[in-house]
């Protein structure tokens, strides 16, 4: 059953994704409340409603419980407990399930294998002993990373070509938690898919974009993503396997490196609308933001194709000084997310430009 015009969605988190939840909801006639402890947050500023609270505050969520007639979420670390607790009152989307697999990359890479999709060769790692074997395993080369809460490559470190052994205090200066090495993968690109699943079982897959990061962060999605279609429809196919597998509803965002053959490794998935997909607001009839909502509201799923080649650029701390330069551009979206503070690595807000498809 679709949601009536005028019924209220709950978001947790308030930060850009929110926000652009938020506007693409208020366009359906929907109204929205927020659970974010920061007050005046990004998503606050266009929403109806805030109620200032941390994540698991047991009061704060019977709250949005009780003013939602379904909740959705904006950010892949929303403790499971919570997400479980609301979902006894009231419809929440992404299912937790969801949740749980992308907050723990080991349970994530597993989850991933045990539907037939490939990653890059991992071993879990919790103390120094096991990083010097599973270095050895790999040949002296791998990306040592924490199990939760990592993200834009914090929690992360790099080893290369080094001799296995001497690595006594790694797993201390990481902060003793459990972590993963992986393999480290010689990619020729980066793309990601931004995919969506209604409550009907109904799929919706956006053309794949490739992705160029910098310190860590995305700086640019490009599309097309200059992959052989083979490979592009291969990422579509691993996406909609991914949905129908964790019987999910709504965006997920899922990212993969393309080596040199064609073939795909799968990299991470996302449970929410994604940096990767900001370009689909410019370049498609319908935005990602926009199929989320839908997909959450048991609204049909709009159509994904894309009307024109784009490239997307996110502005990051001091980039913001070049919007009076790029607002000049005629075919340029300027997306701002009402951040005061352009503070160094902070995402403060995007741009499109937009061209004829090629
Ligand atoms: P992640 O936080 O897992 O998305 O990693 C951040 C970035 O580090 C990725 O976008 C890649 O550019 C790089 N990276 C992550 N894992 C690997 C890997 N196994 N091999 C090579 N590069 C990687």
């Amino acid at each position: 059953m679709s949601l009536p015009s005028g019924s209220t969605i709950g978001i947790i988190g308030g930060g850009q994704l929110g926000r652009m939840l938020a506007m693409a909801a208020a366009r359906l006639g929907y109204r929205i409340v927020v659970l974010e402890p920061q007050p005046d947050c990004p998503a606050a500023q266009v929403a109806n409603r805030q109620i200032v609270a941390a994540y698991d505050d047991a009061a704060a969520l019977g709250e949005l419980a009780a003013a939602s007639a379904v909740v959705t979420y904006e950010f892949e670390n929303v403790p499971v407990s919570a997400a479980a607790a609301l979902a006894a009152t009231v419809p929440v989307y992404p299912p937790a399930r969801a949740l749980e697999v992308a907050q723990d990359r080991l349970a994530e890479k597993k989850f991933l294998n045990g539907i037939g999709i490939p990653t890059a060769d991992f071993s879990p790692v919790d103390n120094d002993d096991e990083l010097t074997a599973a270095l050895k395993k790999f040949n002296g080369s791998g990306i040592l990373k924490t199990r939760r809460m990592g993200y834009d490559g914090k929690g992360q470190r790099v080893f290369r070509n080094m001799e296995a052994g001497g690595f006594a205090g790694t797993c201390e200066a990481m902060g003793n938690v459990p972590l993963i090495l992986e393999s480290f993968v010689a990619f020729e690109r980066e793309i990601s898919v931004i995919a969506a699943r209604g409550i009907d079982g109904s799929l919706a897959a956006y053309d794949p974009a490739w992705n160029v990061h910098r310190n860590g962060i995305l700086h640019s999605s490009t599309l097309p993503a200059g992959v052989k279609s083979d490979t592009a429809a291969a990422a579509q196919t691993a996406a909609a396997e991914i949905l129908a597998a964790l019987d999910y509803v709504g965006v997920i965002g899922v990212e993969f490196f393309v080596l040199a053959d064609g073939s795909l490794l799968a990299n991470e998935i996302a449970p929410r609308v994604h940096n990767s997909g900001h370009w689909t607001e410019a370049a498609c009839t319908i935005s990602q933001f926009e199929q989320h909502i839908r997909a959450v509201a048991g609204l049909p799923l709009g159509n994904p194709a894309r009307q024109f080649d784009c490239v997307m650029e996110n502005l990051i701390g001091d980039d913001i000084r070049r919007v009076p330069e790029l607002l000049a551009e005629p075919d340029l979206m300027l997306h701002l997310y009402g951040k005061a503070e352009a503070r160094p690595g902070r995402k403060m807000g995007h741009f499109t430009r937009v061209s004829r498809r090629s």
